[in-house]
């Protein structure tokens, strides 16, 4: 049986269509929907970004641009409080998600970016140092890292490492400033405040920036 389409007839002024006869013409066509329900699939990137990821950290998310800073992180780079794990036992989530400011800002709290060279690195300046050492402050969101800087009369750095998960400020006076700034110094990769920024010695500022970072390198003389 030949697979013919309909004829169609002109008869008593209507078109009149012959029955179709039902025959087997080969192999169905695959239908369009589960191959376009594939391509959906593999592209979780595209749901993320438009979705974000659902929790606090989308806001903190939200204030990279408008804060000027150069590069947005995507809200997976963010820990949460109740999922913070590291190798740095001696440095609790709420240690380093702090500014270092009387009333703190408590801007989205339980989520911050806290790197593993962060942490790691500052494990090794403990050791360094032969002692524990305490943060004064550690993530800052855009709006919050904003507020301490004007707090401080400080000019604004739109890409300061600590919005980034990358810097620390070690608590320090007049007396231990000197030898924890020489054993933030001793650790390869840090990127250390040559001299104290503050009259008073309250900290040392380490980061652990990429190197050949794009929106800033670490200066020579803080290495
Ligand atoms: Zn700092």
């Amino acid at each position: 049986m030949p697979c013919a389409n309909p004829t169609v007839s002109w008869t008593n002024n209507v078109y009149q269509m012959a029955p179709v006869i039902q025959v087997s013409c080969g192999t169905p066509p695959t239908p369009a929907s589960p191959a376009y329900a594939n391509s959906t699939q593999s592209n979780p990137s595209h749901n993320s970004t438009s979705v974000g990821c659902g929790n606090a950290s989308d806001n903190l998310v939200a204030e990279y641009q408008p804060n000027g800073a150069s590069i947005t992180p995507p809200c997976t780079q963010f820990t949460s409080a109740s999922s913070y794990s590291n190798s740095s036992p001696n440095f609790s989530f709420y240690q380093m998600n702090q500014d270092d400011q009387p009333s703190n800002y408590n801007d989205n709290p339980d989520y911050a970016i806290l790197t593993s060279v962060l942490l790691n690195g500052l494990q090794n300046v403990q050791q360094a140092y032969g002692q524990t050492l305490s943060i004064k402050s550690g993530y800052r969101s855009p709006k919050v890292n904003g507020l301490v800087e004007a707090a401080n009369n400080e000019s604004h750095h739109p890409n300061s490492p600590h919005i980034y998960g990358y810097a620390a400020d070690i608590a320090s006076n007049a007396t231990t400033w000197p030898s924890i700034h020489k054993a933030a110094l001793s650790v390869k990769g840090s990127c250390v405040e040559p001299y104290s920024f503050e009259k008073n010695y309250k900290h040392v500022h380490a980061d652990w920036r990429p190197a050949n970072w794009s929106p800033g390198s670490c200066l020579p003389s803080w290495q």
